[in-house]
């Protein structure tokens, strides 16, 4: 096993606050890390680059991006080590932004948490698996269990977005416990 360890500045975001530098050099210390760089925007294409060349020139099988959110770029990494031949989920990403430099002040503590945060992911991408994403067919229509404030916004939205609905109500009538209700706050509108 080859793991790639790759720890980005994010310009100032990261590295105004966290010594990526150092992060690196202690990572590398780590059990079956095999390459350590930091980079100034990981997300660009040349550092997409350099994590496909190290898995096209040094046998790189697992890769640990150092950087921000998942939400923001774990499909551009995922995509970029499938481009150089590798299972999208032999990677693993560490946020070292928000979780990390944004909410702290210290530099040497968040130096050390970010520390942690690296070889907690390093420790979880050595037991990743290769997965494959299936696609299968759904029947369209869809049922809504509860007609409360909730169930009807759900069965309008799907409604509107041209699928079959069938909402389903144990109670005689719609509406949950907001048509209990008389006046509301803060309009005093009738809730029915
Ligand atoms: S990968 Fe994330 S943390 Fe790194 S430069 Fe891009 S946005 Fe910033």
């Amino acid at each position: 096993m080859k793991i790639g360890v790759y720890v980005c500045h994010c310009g100032s975001n990261i590295a105004g606050r966290v010594d990526v530098a150092e992060v690196a050099e202690w990572v590398s210390g780590l059990p079956h890390v095999a390459v350590t760089r930091d980079y100034e925007f990981m997300c660009s294409s040349l550092g997409q680059e350099m994590i496909k060349d190290d898995i096209r020139d040094l046998g790189v099988d697992r890769v640990v991006v150092a950087c921000c959110t998942p939400r923001m770029h774990e499909p551009t990494f995922q995509r970029a080590v499938s481009e150089a031949g590798l299972n999208p989920y032999y990677f693993e990403q560490a946020n070292i932004r928000e979780q990390c430099s944004w909410v702290h002040q210290d530099r040497d503590e968040a130096t050390l948490k970010a520390k942690a945060l690296v070889g907690a992911a390093v420790s979880r991408v050595r037991h990743h698996q290769p997965l494959s994403v299936n696609t299968v067919s759904i029947h369209p229509a869809t049922l809504v269990v509860g007609a409360g404030i909730t169930g009807i916004q759900a069965a309008l939205e799907l409604a509107d977005a041209d699928y079959p609905v069938y909402l389903v109500e144990r109670e005689p009538s719609i509406g949950g416990r907001m048509a209990q209700l008389d006046e509301t706050f803060p309009t005093l509108d009738c809730s029915a």
